[in-house]
């Protein structure tokens, strides 16, 4: 399958990997927008979040609360941080294997661009 995420989940692509666990992975954007921005992604292809089907709840929140857990350790839960899920064209999606952007680190803007 060509999908850059599940080449880096293969190892054939080299990632700044922060956690693992059975079902999701989390690494360090290789463009960070933010001093700490870092993706986590389930283990499962999975293209668009539009892919989603009421099964994948648990799936969906571990994804969530890996972030959550990430985020306290990263030291930026005091002071907030943001997750980002982008869905297709103009969602801002560039790469098809859903992921959860969690961006810190300084002050965030609203609306987003
Ligand atoms: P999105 O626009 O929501 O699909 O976000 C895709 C993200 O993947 C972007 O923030 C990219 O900087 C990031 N990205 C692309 N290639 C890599 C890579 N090889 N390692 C880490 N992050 C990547």
């Amino acid at each position: 399958m060509d999908c850059l995420f599940c080449k880096i989940l293969a190892g054939e692509i080299p990632a700044d990997i922060v956690y693992e666990d059975d079902h999701v992975v989390a690494f360090r954007d290789v463009n960070p927008q933010a001093p700490t921005h870092i993706l986590v992604i389930p283990r499962r292809h999975i293209a668009t979040l539009n892919d989603l089907s009421q099964e994948d709840g648990a799936l969906i929140s571990h994804i969530c609360l890996t972030a959550t857990q990430l985020a306290a350790e990263q030291g930026i839960a005091d002071d907030g941080y943001r997750l980002v899920w982008n869905c297709n064209a103009q969602g801002g999606q560039a790469v098809y294997h859903i992921h959860l952007h969690l961006c810190g680190g300084r002050a965030m803007h609203w609306p987003p661009g």
